[in-house]
C-alpha cells in the first residue's frame, strides 16, 4: 500500500551564473528533508531575469546536481513559461488595491537605499512617494513598475523551522525593516516575489527551503499569499556558507563552483561532506 505524498519541496534557482558550494548546501539540505520525510522535491527554473537568465546555466546547473547526487521529480517548471499566471495575480491585487503604480527612476530610489546588511536582501525600504490613496483603484498598463502597498506598522511573523520565530515590521521608512515592494517590473515580468508566492501555491509546495538571505522576502511573500488567497507553506531556512575570512560565498566573485571543484578531483561525497 502506498501512503499518499504530504511533503512536497522545491528547488528554485535562477540560471544566472555556475552553482556554487553556498547553493550546493542548501539544495543538499532540501534533497535531504524532502527524503528523510518520504516526500517530494520539484525544481523551479526561475529564469525571469531576461539579462541574467542563460540558458547554458541551466544546462550546467541540472548537471552539476545530477553529479551531487540530488534528484527532484519532474517536470521541470519554468517561470518564463509562466507569465499569465503571474500577470493574473497582479491583476488581482490592482483589483484589491493593493498594488499601484510606480514611476521612480533608479536614482529617486538610490537616494532612499540604507545600506544593506550583508546578509540581508538588496531592497530598500521604499519610503512610499507614490503611493495612491487607500481607495484608489488602477488598471495594469505597458512600461510600468508596480508595487504591493504593505500594511503600515504591521508586524509580520513567522516560525521558522530552522531559526524559530522570526518578525519583521512593515512600513514606509522610519522603524521598517521593509517596505511597499516591487511586484511587477517595466519590462513586463513579475518581481521574484510575486512569482515565487504564486508559484509555491501552484505546486503545492509545503515547506520552502532556502538561504537565510531571504527571511525577510519571506515575510514579503507572506503578505502576498494573504492578499491573495493562497495557502502559507512551511519556512527553513538555512545558514550561509562562508569562507575562511567569514565572507559569504555568493558575495564573491570566485564564489566555489562546483564543477571547478570536480574538476579538481572533488567527489561528490567529499563535498556533501563539507555541509556538515
Ligand atoms: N531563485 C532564488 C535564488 O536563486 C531562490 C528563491 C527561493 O528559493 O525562493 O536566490
Amino acid at each position: 500500500m502506498t501512503s499518499a505524498v504530504t511533503y512536497i519541496g522545491r528547488l528554485a534557482p535562477s540560471p544566472t551564473g555556475l552553482l556554487h558550494l553556498g547553493h550546493a548546501a542548501t539544495f543538499w539540505t532540501a534533497s535531504e528533508r524532502a527524503r528523510s520525510a518520504a516526500g517530494k522535491l520539484l525544481l523551479r527554473n526561475e529564469d525571469t531575469d531576461p539579462q541574467r537568465a542563460k540558458p547554458e546555466f541551466l544546462d550546467a546547473m541540472l548537471e552539476d546536481l545530477a553529479w551531487l547526487g540530488i534528484a527532484w521529480e519532474p517536470p521541470m517548471v519554468v517561470q518564463s513559461e509562466r507569465i499569465a499566471l503571474y500577470r493574473a495575480a497582479l491583476e488581482q491585487l490592482l483589483d484589491a488595491g493593493l498594488a499601484y503604480a510606480c514611476t521612480c527612476s533608479r536614482r529617486d530610489l538610490q537616494q532612499m537605499t540604507q545600506a544593506p546588511h550583508e546578509d540581508d536582501d538588496d531592497e530598500p525600504v521604499y519610503n512610499g512617494r507614490c503611493r495612491p490613496s487607500a481607495t484608489w483603484r488602477s488598471g495594469l498598463q505597458g512600461g510600468i513598475n508596480y508595487r504591493f502597498r504593505v500594511p503600515d506598522g504591521a508586524r509580520i511573523s513567522f516560525v521558522d523551522g530552522n531559526f524559530g520565530p522570526q518578525s519583521y515590521a512593515a512600513g514606509c521608512g522610519g522603524e521598517a525593516s521593509f517596505g511597499d515592494f516591487l511586484v511587477w517590473r517595466k519590462d513586463g515580468l513579475p518581481s521574484y516575489q510575486l512569482a515565487c508566492a504564486v508559484d509555491d501555491a501552484a505546486m503545492h509546495v509545503t515547506e520552502v527551503v532556502r538561504g537565510r538571505d531571504l527571511l525577510k522576502s519571506t515575510t514579503r511573500q507572506i503578505l502576498l499569499q494573504r492578499a491573495l488567497g493562497l495557502p502559507t507553506p512551511a519556512y527553513f531556512h538555512t545558514e550561509l556558507l562562508r569562507d575562511a575570512a567569514g565572507v559569504r560565498l555568493a558575495k564573491r566573485h570566485n564564489a566555489l563552483a562546483l564543477r571547478t571543484l570536480r574538476q579538481q578531483g572533488w567527489s561528490p561525497e567529499e563535498v556533501r561532506a563539507m555541509f556538515g
